[in-house]
């Protein structure tokens, strides 16, 4: 079975086409620009070069035609045509309290997914256009969403409720959702497999770290809490975004800087984090080597960013009365050995303990811990695509007897 992976951005278009028997990527693109100038679509069929095809891409609809095109190119296509797709998954960021799973896609999952639009306005409407593209391009095909917030949806009342009037709740929904929960779910997964078990059988607490970060706490295959809130700024300190700060800094904000809630939300989405703290750069790489040669600001950039992760990690082991082990995944937590033995550092009253030498890993799944701790500690590549690619072959199979 084919399946046809779409995240549709608001100005972007990433997809993948996986043979679901073998597991196999068959291709891979990414579309940037759309609506602008210089759009452009880079397509990689696995194992070869990229194609770069520079091509105006007004719209969402207008990508996916693209995409599906150069799947079925005769010089550099995976797939002799359209035909061959059997099945296509959507990321959908923000699904609410309603959607808990992923679903396949109905008029009234539509209608959902668009209710949902007022938590995410940068967000699901792009989504949203990704889903009914592909039903127009591929009527007969059966179209599958994950939602980035479902696997968070089992978190208990005392985690995700603020200390704000009740009514805020009920009458907005205003409470903690939480994000990169395809990735907390699959790093947990992988990590409860290289331990012999299950989920089920573990308390792990999964770090998905990378420009945007989260934490979660996963007791026995579910999560009962997460670093990311409301909207995905809360938090850990990220790479443009404040993550947690005391809510009184907003009104001061507004009245010792004079700006308005459209002004804030830049501030705090886009110019905190630690290219705020540093004044230098949202990328970790910048940091460490600046602080490398000395650069005060990013050192304790990187020093803030690791010392609250340690902070969650110790809160997430408290609220799951213990923990068995902690994952690291996304750009930083899969690359930067430095930052996971920072994080780490002064933990090993819990049972853990990093061995230097297998944590000089890069990129693919390893345990990093010494033989004797108690707390296993894994590096384990995200892989969001396959999620969404097994929820909706499963999906296919159980509904539609695909
Ligand atoms: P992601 O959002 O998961 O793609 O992660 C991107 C971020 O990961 C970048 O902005 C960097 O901060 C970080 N990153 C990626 N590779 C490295 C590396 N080799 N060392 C340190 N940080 C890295």
């Amino acid at each position: 079975m084919k399946v046809f992976v779409v995240n549709c951005g608001s100005s972007s278009i990433k997809y993948q086409l996986i043979n679901m028997d073998t597991e196999a990527v068959l291709a891979k693109g990414l579309i940037e620009r759309i609506g602008m100038e210089g759009s452009v679509l880079k397509h990689t069929p696995e194992g070869k070069y990229t194609v770069d095809i520079n091509i105006d891409v007004p719209n969402h609809s207008f990508g996916i035609k693209l995409a599906v095109d150069a799947l079925t190119n005769p010089d550099y296509g995976v797939i002799k045509s359209m035909n061959e797709i059997d099945a296509v998954g959507h990321r959908v960021v923000h699904g609410g309290e309603r959607f808990a799973d992923s679903v396949l896609v109905t008029p009234d999952v539509l209608k959902g997914i668009a209710a949902c639009a007022e938590l995410a306005p940068l967000h699901n409407p792009p989504n949203l256009n990704g889903i009914k593209a592909c039903m127009a391009l591929m009527p007969n095909v059966p179209q599958v969403v994950v939602f980035d917030t479902a696997f968070h949806q089992t978190m208990p009342k005392e985690a995700y409720l603020y200390g704000l009037p009740y009514e805020l709740y009920v009458k907005y929904g205003v409470r903690r959702y939480g994000f990169h929960g395809t990735s907390h779910k699959y790093v947990a997964q992988e990590a409860a497999k290289m331990m012999g078990g299950e989920t089920k059988d573990y308390r792990i607490i999964t770090c998905h770290l990378g420009n945007g970060s989260s934490v979660a706490a996963v007791k026995y295959g579910r999560s009962i809490d997460t670093s990311m809130g409301y909207t995905p700024l809360d938090g850990l300190v990220m790479g443009t975004r404040s993550g947690e700060i005391d809510p009184a800094i907003i009104p001061f904000l507004m009245e010792k800087e004079n700006m308005n809630a459209e002004q804030i939300d830049d501030y705090l989405n886009r110019r905190s984090g630690v290219l705020g703290i540093s004044g230098l750069s949202s990328d970790f790489r910048d940091l460490e080597s600046a602080a490398a040669r000395g650069d005060e600001r990013s050192q304790v950039a990187i020093d803030i960013f690791a010392y609250r992760v340690k902070k969650y990690i110790g809160a997430y082991t408290a609220a799951m009365g213990g923990v068995d082990a902690i994952v690291f995944t996304a750009g930083l937590g899969e690359n930067s050995s430095s930052m996971r033995e920072k994080i780490c550092a002064g933990l090993e009253y819990l049972g853990t303990g990093i061995d230097g030498q297998k944590n000089k890993v890069r990129g693919k799944n390893q345990e990093i811990s010494t033989d004797e701790a108690k707390v296993k500690i894994f590096v384990i590549p995200t892989n969001e695509e396959l999620v969404i690619a097994h929820d909706t072959v499963n999906i296919c199979r159980r509904i539609i007897k695909l």
